[in-house]
């Protein structure tokens, strides 16, 4: 995290998401925000810029013990597959980090507890009543992969998260039809008191976390809806039987999963900044350091990266908006079709990446990344862009002469340009106006003259160059 000498400058925490524990990552995660905020961060660090990359695992969304359930093993069992798998293909693909989220430490576990109760002792979250729903059959608090319903606002069929045809909020309370989607059975109300997140009183502050920040045009007309719209309450933790449990005034409860990442990413940056730090005062001062944040994700979590968790750093008492912008993506298609676990129409990223070379999956990846529109991962294609480009990651300069269909003279970039083309690949680089798409393009361009061997968008884009150890977790 150290600037170029004599010059400190702040950091910027860059948050790489947490995948949740239900399941490998395929390769359509990988060319999602897993490579892009990898490549990124490395870019960064060789620009000299203070960066802290925060990557993880999320234990808690209550999908691993519903996946746990249907298959009919052992919850803790699968969570030590799964992360397994997850951590193995970070290692692969040489995702790295400088602050590992872990759910299953203890100290994590505590601080995170620990900040919310004392946001509620303190009087900053009220524990008011709220009206929560249970499913009549099975008894279940009915949130997240327990509930069903559509989207009020785009009429998608949802989960009590989020809503992947308009990137908004659902819950059980305002999900159109909502259903249990464990039993089938319907919904009825129970009251509890807990602690709410009342946004709509962190308007102005938001407002200025949207206006300043790079959003890109999709997330764009999510934040549109919230202009104009009130903001939702939202519990932050209520009786249920996953997540992570309180104690103090919130014994009982437990941490709605979105309110631990939330609180997640105040406590990694002041952990690795102040590893003394205990209390919430303390982390929030570490803060002080950090000049912004920037999310990459998937498109699906919009309401959480714009508006919750800015918010959960509001109400924690950072003083000053740090939202700097995300990094987004669309599906990415598997020989035109979704990737399915159901259907087991997926690649696995450790699976994959274990009979290939990282640099190309990372080169590939990023060439067709699906940042403007779903794209999709085709084996020929790959293979096509394999052949082409491991002679030109292996050859020094002036090395065989490019494949051209013989009728054409040669259609090789001239040398004199191919300065040009490495800037490009390395301003594309940048988190402002991010393009992995380009900067590939840009690379290969001055390769194909036999420059940029050395280059830093060749040794982010492959992972080539020095990073923080990766951890063997
Ligand atoms: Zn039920
Ligand atoms: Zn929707």
């Amino acid at each position: 995290m150290t600037g170029p000498a004599g010059q400190p400058g702040g950091v910027t925490v860059i948050v790489i998401p947490q995948p949740t524990v239900n399941g490998p990552l395929h390769i359509g995660h990988l060319s999602g925000p897993y490579l892009a905020a990898d490549i990124a961060s490395r870019a960064a660090r060789a620009r000299g810029e203070r960066v802290l990359t925060l990557a993880g695992v999320d234990v808690h969304p209550n999908y691993v013990l519903t996946k746990a359930e249907n298959l009919g093993t052992d919850v803790g069992e699968l969570v030590r597959t799964y992360r397994g798998q997850i951590v193995e293909s970070f290692q692969q693909a040489r995702i790295g980090w400088d602050f590992f989220l872990d759910p299953q430490d203890e100290g994590y576990r505590r601080s995170i507890a620990g900040m919310l109760e004392e946001l509620v002792t303190g009087g900053t979250v009220p524990m008011e009543e709220y009206t929560l729903h249970r499913c009549a059959d099975c008894g279940r608090t009915l949130h997240h992969s327990y509930v069903v319903g559509k989207c009020p606002v785009c009429g998608t069929g949802a989960n009590g998260t989020s809503c992947e045809g308009c990137g908004g909020f659902t819950s059980a309370q305002i999900l159109l039809d909502p259903s249990c989607a464990r039993c089938g059975g319907p919904p009825v109300e129970m009251v509890h008191t807990v602690p709410v997140l009342h946004l709509e009183r962190y308007r102005d502050r938001l407002a200025t976390e949207w206006l300043q920040a790079e959003w890109p045009a999709r997330v764009r007309s999510v934040l549109q809806q919230y202009a104009s719209a009130p903001l939702p309450d939202v519990p932050l933790a209520y009786p249920t039987n996953w997540g992570i449990e309180c104690g103090g005034p919130l014994a009982g409860m437990r941490v709605d999963f979105p309110t631990e990442l939330g609180l997640s990413y105040l406590y990694g940056p002041a952990q690795a900044l102040r590893p003394e730090a205990r209390t919430l005062a303390e982390r929030v001062q570490a803060w002080e350091e950090v000049d912004g944040v920037w999310h990459f994700n998937g498109m699906d979590n919009t309401f959480y990266f714009t508006v919750l968790y800015p918010a959960i750093l509001a109400v924690a008492g950072v003083p000053t908006a740090k939202a700097r912008g995300a990094v987004v993506n669309e599906l990415y298609l598997l020989e035109g079709q979704k990737f399915s676990t159901s259907r087991n129409h997926a690649l696995w990223a450790h699976e994959f990446l274990a009979a290939e070379d990282p640099e190309l999956v990372r080169l590939y990846l990023s060439w067709d990344r699906p940042d403007r529109y779903e794209s999709d991962f085709t084996d020929a294609s790959y293979r096509a862009f394999c052949e082409w480009v491991r002679p030109l990651l292996d050859r020094g300069p002036l090395a065989a002469a490019p494949v051209t269909p013989p009728d054409l003279p040669a259609r090789t970039l001239p040398t004199a340009l191919a300065a040009a083309e490495l800037e490009r690949a390395e301003r594309a680089l940048s988190l402002t106006g991010f393009d992995a798409a380009l900067a590939v393009r840009s690379l290969l361009a001055a390769l194909s003259t036999g420059t940029g061997a050395d280059s830093v968008a060749l040794a982010a884009l492959t992972g080539r160059d020095r990073r923080p150890a990766v951890e063997g977790r």
